[in-house]
C-alpha cells in the first residue's frame, strides 16, 4: 500500500506526524467574550484618541502592495534610540517573543541537545523545544520560587545545555531571579544563556548593559505586555555574531507592514506607555495589600503586571469567578501541565481600577 489515498486522513496523520506531535493539544485560548480578561497579561488602557489621527495617516501612506523592509531598518533604528539599546548590539525582530524562542530552539535545538529553563516558567519554552524534538531539561526552582543554584550548576555540568532561559521577571511566579545567581549561571553555562524580560517595563532590572560583558548573554524583549499585545513584536538583543546567525533562520518578512509602522508611530509616543506601566504597577502593589489581607489565600510577591495566588480549591475558585464575569488563569489544571509547585494556583493579571475591584470583590465574596 504506497498510495496516500489508500489510507483515510486519520491513518495518514498517524503514519506522518511525529508522535510528539500527535501527543499534544494546540495552545488554547480560552473564549472571553463579556468577560473581565485578566488572565493574558495585557495592559487594561487605550492609548489616548488624540494619537489616532497621526496613527491612521502613517497607516494610509503604507504601501500595501509592496512586501515590508525585511530588514526593518526604520523600526529598529527608533527602537536603539527609544530602549536605549547600545549602538553595538545587533536586534532580531520576531512577530512576538515566542517567534524569537522558536528560532532559538531551531538554532541550538536538534535531537542531541538538551535546553534548559527553570520550572515553573514560561510555558512556551519547554512546548517549542519539546515540539521541535531537542530535550528539555527543567529545573525546580525553590520554595519561593528562587534559583536554587547548586541545583541549577548541578543540571548544567549534567545536561550541557546548549541554551538557558532565563524569564527575569519570572512567568508565572512574579519574582526577579537574584541577579548573582543569575551571573553565576552565565559563567557556568557551555552555551547560550537568554534573559527574557517581557516584563521589564513593570520591574526596571535589565541584562541589556552586561551582554557585551560576556560571550553567551542574550536579552529578550516584547512590546506584549506594556499595551501592543495585538501588535506581535518581540525583539532579541544580541552581539552581531549571534544576531547574524539567527537572521539566516528568521523569514524575511516575519514582521508586517502595519506592525512595522504602527510600532515606530507609538515609539515617539512611548512616554504614554511607561507612564502606564507606572499606574499598573501602583495598582498591583494595591491589589497585592488587598490580597494579602484576605483569609485562606496566600498571595506571592511581585515585579511584573500580575499576581500568583494560591487557595484551597483552585478549580473551584475559577469556576466561581468566570461566574462572576472574571476570566483568570488556573495554573492548576493537569491539561495545562504544569509544575506540581503551582497546585491550587491562580495568575490574575492587573486590570484597570474597575476590574481589579469587582476582581477582588468576587474573590473576598468567595
Ligand atoms: C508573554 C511572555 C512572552 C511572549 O510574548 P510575545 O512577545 O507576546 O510572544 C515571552 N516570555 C515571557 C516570560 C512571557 O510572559
Amino acid at each position: 500500500m504506497n498510495n496516500s489515498n489508500d489510507l483515510n486522513i486519520n491513518d495518514l496523520i498517524g503514519k506522518w506526524v511525529s508522535p510528539r506531535v500527535q501527543s499534544i493539544n494546540a495552545y488554547a485560548v480560552p473564549p472571553a467574550e463579556n468577560m473581565i480578561k485578566l488572565d493574558a497579561m495585557e495592559n487594561p488602557y487605550k492609548l489616548p484618541a488624540e494619537l489616532n489621527s497621526g496613527w491612521l495617516q502613517a497607516l494610509s501612506q503604507c504601501e500595501i502592495n509592496r512586501y515590508p523592509d525585511p530588514q526593518c531598518v526604520a523600526l529598529k533604528s527608533r527602537l536603539h534610540e527609544v530602549l536605549d539599546i547600545p549602538k553595538r548590539l545587533e536586534i532580531v525582530l520576531g512577530n512576538g517573543s515566542d517567534e524569537l524562542i522558536l528560532l532559538l530552539t531551531l538554532l541550538l535545538g536538534g535531537k542531541d541537545r538538551t535546553l534548559l529553563a527553570p520550572s515553573p516558567s514560561f510555558s512556551m519554552y519547554k512546548q517549542i523545544i519539546e515540539t521541535s524534538g531537542a530535550n528539555f531539561r527543567a529545573v525546580a526552582l525553590g520554595q519561593n520560587f528562587e534559583l536554587v543554584l547548586d541545583n541549577m550548576l548541578e543540571n548544567i555540568q549534567e545536561c550541557q545545555p546548549s541554551c538557558i532561559f532565563l524569564a527575569n521577571p519570572n512567568n508565572p511566579t512574579g519574582n526577579c531571579f537574584a541577579e548573582r545567581d543569575i551571573k553565576e549561571i552565565i559563567k557556568a553555562a557551555p552555551g547560550l544563556v537568554v534573559i527574557d524580560e517581557a516584563y521589564f517595563p513593570f520591574s526596571g532590572t535589565s541584562f541589556i548593559n552586561e551582554i557585551e560583558k560576556y560571550n553567551n548573554v542574550l536579552v529578550l524583549r516584547t512590546l506584549s505586555k506594556n499595551g501592543f499585545a495585538g501588535l506581535r513584536l518581540g525583539l532579541l538583543i544580541a552581539p552581531p555574531q549571534w544576531a547574524n546567525q539567527l537572521e539566516k533562520l528568521r523569514l524575511p518578512y516575519n514582521i508586517n507592514s502595519l506592525t512595522q509602522v504602527t510600532a515606530e508611530y507609538f515609539l515617539q509616543h512611548y512616554n504614554i506607555v511607561k507612564s502606564q506601566a507606572n499606574e499598573i504597577v501602583k495598582s498591583r502593589q494595591n491589589l497585592f495589600i488587598k490580597m494579602k489581607n484576605l483569609k485562606n489565600i496566600q498571595v506571592f510577591p511581585s515585579e511584573t503586571n500580575f499576581l500568583l495566588f494560591k487557595v484551597k480549591d483552585a478549580n473551584r475558585t475559577d469556576e466561581l469567578l468566570q461566574e462572576a464575569g472574571i476570566l483568570i488563569k488556573n495554573l492548576h489544571k493537569p491539561d495545562h501541565r504544569q509544575d506540581p509547585a503551582l497546585e491550587n494556583c491562580l495568575r490574575v493579571t492587573i486590570g484597570n481600577e474597575n476590574e481589579n475591584q469587582t476582581f477582588f470583590n468576587a474573590l473576598s465574596n468567595l
